[in-house]
């Protein structure tokens, strides 16, 4: 069954914190599926690739929605690498746009399998919460309900217990060793370390 594997990149790790771009990407760890990603790793690129997604969003509107910004978060950013920090200011989007977007792209995955897709983030306490928090600020609906909220961390924990959650460095495949918290491409990264988990342990039958 498909399922969405969501990356937020933020200002700050509580809910309410500003959000600087969502990444997404479609997969199925049952068929250990996730789509190709393309040659050119542009933003239109990537969003015309079937089962990816990814928006950039205005800092200054998520402020004008009462979004903060965490110092230390702006301290760790300080220290990424160029070309995560360049990512993050190509095309950005108000944060009622972005959130609409990502509305779409979980509809069109439903509407394909007619069934709500789980939503997994990186950990039960980020991606979701602060993306929900988005939403709410905004008055928009998010695109997935408690039931189908899923998270890697814990699974990740199970199958590999010496990394404590941590995805394996081998699982981080070449094409995008230089896109590190770039969020569509950590989207991906993550979806195949949950498909390995399923394959390792065997899983069948448990999307639901
Ligand atoms: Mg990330």
């Amino acid at each position: 069954m498909l399922q969405i594997m969501v990356d937020l990149e933020t200002m700050g790790c509580t809910a309410g914190s500003s959000i600087l771009s969502i990444g997404a990407c479609a997969f199925d760890p049952e068929e250990n599926w996730v789509p190709d990603i393309p040659e050119c790793r542009s933003l239109d690129a990537v969003n015309n690739q079937s089962g990816l997604f990814h928006v950039n969003i205005s800092l200054e509107d998520c402020q004008s929605h009462g979004l903060t910004i965490e110092a230390q978060t702006v301290n760790w950013w300080l220290k990424q690498t160029e070309n995560s920090r360049e990512y993050l200011t190509i095309n950005p989007q108000s944060l009622k746009e972005a959130l609409c977007r990502f509305q779409q792209f979980c509809f069109n995955l439903k509407s394909a399998s007619d069934i709500p897709a789980n939503i997994w983030g990186h950990g039960a306490s980020f991606d979701q919460v602060l993306l929900g928090a988005a939403y709410k600020a905004t008055g928009l609906v998010q695109p997935w309900n408690q039931y189908t909220t899923r998270d890697t961390r814990t699974l990740l924990a199970l199958v590999y217990p010496e990394l404590g959650g941590r995805i394996p460095d081998e699982v981080w495949p070449n094409e995008v060793r230089g896109l590190k918290h770039v969020a569509w491409a950590d989207a991906w990264v993550q979806a195949i370390a949950i498909n390995n988990c399923y394959k390792r342990i065997q899983i069948k039958n448990a999307s639901t």
